[in-house]
Formats: structure tokens, sequence, C-alpha cells
């Protein structure tokens, strides 16, 4: 049984994105945006269904041109999910969006500081009961601001800027808002993010801004948005990388899925990390195992060990996993051994027992292994016993090392 803990939330106003709550303690949604022209909108269409079967809740698109905002009279009664229009500098572009029927507007107040321009916006949003996200952004913050912080950008900067423009919403009595003090910095953002929460309760976007290419621009997103969601702060999420806007939507999905804020979809694929006991290739057999669940709808927790000496018993919690013994894989369910297969077979194994299990459940799984059980169990302990008489207690040859250690150092 997997361990969960949910994260107690902090409180925010809810907002509609067209037919997708935010705030006020709906699910935490992913959002992602699209990189096509806006104006060829057959191309963005075709990345907005992509990003939706990733798991994406609400789709950004550019509105830089008169061109984007009829793209947009296109896309919207076409996207399976809300279109949320980004525009920058040209407040006529929100207006256009809004005509072109987006269910949402992000503005960003470092480039559209205009009040009459903003409070114009803010009216027509009103007018047609559409949100504005105020996506303050530390790489563009109004220069006034940046002069007044010491011409840096911090935490309070970014958080005064996101109050300013709040105040002119509210002078125009809107309140569809919601919220991001996005910085590339990861220190930055979170306590941008921590500030900000405490002064508002409009639902705030998280994201780390121009994160970079994976792996690390994953990991820098992911380290900001993580913390900020384990502390209760955050109701929707980007992933920013320089990366198939896909990648985005995945990673978001599998950051909520691995914190428990998200039913899980896919495959959980947990594997050991390999040591000098592994009698397979653990890299190659989890990346094959990796590929060929790929996005197979089947939300169980399977395990790829390298031995059956300790494989079986770590990954006991697993629905289903394999353990490499003697050029064979010894499949077990809920930690019992079910059945022995040649070392080829491994992967394509687990994917049919993921789905038996996923269509019937482990009992039923247990059960069909009647007949297979008792001699899997034997197949596995000859394998162990095996593999502990050729390699030992200390397989990595540890204690070999820590005596030459000290012999070194004594
Ligand atoms: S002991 Fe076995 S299961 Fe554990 S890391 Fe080594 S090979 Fe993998």
């Amino acid at each position: 049984m997997e361990f969960t803990q949910s994260f107690p939330r902090r409180k925010t106003h809810q907002i509609m994105v067209g037919d997708v709550p935010v705030g006020g303690g709906a699910p935490i949604t992913i959002q992602s945006m699209t990189i096509t022209k806006t104006a060829d909108h057959e191309a963005t269409l075709q990345q907005i269904y992509a990003l939706a079967a990733a798991g994406c809740d609400i789709v950004r698109a550019t509105c830089n041109e008169p061109e984007a905002a009829e793209g947009l009279a296109r896309i919207v009664p076409r996207s399976p999910v809300p279109i949320v229009a980004d525009i920058h500098h040209q407040y006529r572009r929100a207006l256009e969006a809004l005509e072109a029927g987006v269910h949402c507007l992000r503005l960003n107040p470092g480039n559209i500081r205009k009040p009459e321009h903003i409070k114009a916006v803010a009216k027509e949003a009103k007018d047609r009961n559409v949100p504005i996200r105020i996506g303050v952004n530390g790489g563009s913050l109004d220069p006034k601001l940046y002069d007044k912080y010491g011409g840096k950008v911090t935490p309070e900067a970014m958080v005064e800027s996101a109050l300013q423009e709040i105040a002119y919403f509210e002078e125009v009595d809107f309140d569809l808002i919601k919220i991001s003090v996005k910085a590339s910095s990861v220190p930055l953002m979170i306590e941008a993010y921590r500030q900000l929460s405490e002064v508002t309760d409009h639902p705030l976007h998280l994201g780390v801004t121009e994160a970079g290419p994976p792996p690390v621009g994953t990991l820098k997103a992911t380290a900001g948005i993580a913390t900020l969601l384990a502390e209760g702060i955050g109701d929707t999420i980007r992933y920013s990388l320089t990366a198939d806007p896909v990648e985005e939507a995945k990673a978001g999905r599998q950051l909520l899925e691995a914190m428990g804020l998200r039913k899980r979809k896919n495959v959980d694929l947990i594997a050991c990390p390999s040591c000098g006991r592994a009698e397979v290739d653990v890299f190659t057999v989890a990346q094959d195992a990796m590929e060929a669940f790929g996005q197979r709808e089947i939300p169980l927790q399977v395990a790829v060990m390298g031995c059956v000496v300790n494989g079986p018993g770590e990954a006991r919690d697993a629905d289903l996993g394999i353990a490499a013994g003697n050029k064979r894989g010894h499949l077990f369910v809920k930690g019992q051994n079910v059945m022995v297969v040649p070392e080829d077979e491994m992967v394509e194994t687990l994917v049919e027992w993921a789905e038996f299990i996923h269509e019937h459940g482990a009992d039923a799984a247990l059960e069909k292994a009647k007949a297979t059980k008792d001699q899997a169990k034997r197949a596995a302990e000859e394998d162990r016993a095996r593999n502990l008489d050729e390699r030992g207690d200390d397989a990595n040859e540890s204690e070999a090392v820590i005596a030459e250690i000290r012999r070194s150092s004594g």
C-alpha cells in the first residue's frame, strides 16, 4: 500500500477558467503553452490535443498579433480544454482575444503599464465574466519597482508589482484574478510566492520561469513548485521547459501524482539502483519496461529489481514486480512469487500481468497463479541461495574496501 499524505492547502477564492475550477480547494491543475504560431490554428489545435492527452487541463497560446486573435477565434470552439491568451505590451490584443472567446487572459504588469489600458481590459473581461492572470515575471519587472528595491529583483518587489496590479482591477470591481510571481531563481520564486500567499487569497499559479531544458530545467521547476505545494501554496502549475510542451504537461502530471495530489494515470515504475548483486542489466530492463508501458492507462506501481535476493522484499509494496535471477525473471504480485519466465520475456510478462491486475485486481492474479505459485517460490529460493553462494553476503565487496581504507589510514 502506497503511503499517502495530504498537504493542507491554503484557502483561496475559486475562479472558473472555462469549465475548470482553479482555487478554493479544487484539484490542482496543470497548464502548458503552445509553441506554434497561434495564427496557424490547425497546428496549434494539434498541439493542444497532444497536451490535453498528456494531462494538461488548461492551455495558453500567445496572442501577439491580430492574426493570432483570429487563430484563437478558430481554436476556442474546437479546443478540448480552456484556452488562455498570453498578452504582452499591447492591450488591444487582450481585447481581441476576449472577442475571440478565450477563457482567460494572462497579462504581464511589467509590460502593460498604463492604468487606463489595464482598466479597459479588466472592464471588458468583467462584462464577459472572463478571469485574468496577473503574471509578474522577475525578468520583466516594472523599472520603477526595480529601482525602488535597489536595482534588484526581490520577492518584495515582485509582490508589490502584483498588489499594484490587483489594485487597478479592484478599482473597476474586478476580482476574477489569479496571480503568478515567477522567477528563474528557485529561492526567489519560492519566497515571492510565500510572501504573496500571506497577503492575498486570490488563487496562485506556480512556476519557475525559463527553467531551461530537461533534466536540469525539470529539476529546477520541481524544486520550486513541489516546495510550495508541500506548504499548501498553489492552485495551478506550469513547468516552463525548453522542450516539447508535452514534456511540460507530463512533468506536471508526474509531480502531482508523485505528491499524491492527482490520481495516478499511468504506471509508477520503480526500479532498484542496481549493485554488485544484480543478475541483469537493470537500467536496460527498466528503460524497456518504461517504453513498453508508455502512456498506457494502468495506474499500478510496478517494480524492476536486479536480483531475487533482495528484490521481492524491497519491492513488496509494489502491485507487481519482477526480479532477476540465474537468467530468468521471478514475477511477484504483492510480494508473493507467482511465476518464472526466461530473462528475455521479463518485460512482456510485466505488461501482460499489469493489464490483468488492472482489469481484475491483485487477488484474481494470485488466484490465477495458484498452479505456478509453489514452483515459482521454490525457483526463487534456489536462485536466491545460488546468488548468495556465488556472491556471498557482501556482493559489492564493500568490506574489502573498508579494510583497505582502515589499512591505509591506520
Ligand atoms: S541487492 Fe538486488 S535489488 Fe537491491 S540494488 Fe542490488 S541488485 Fe537491486
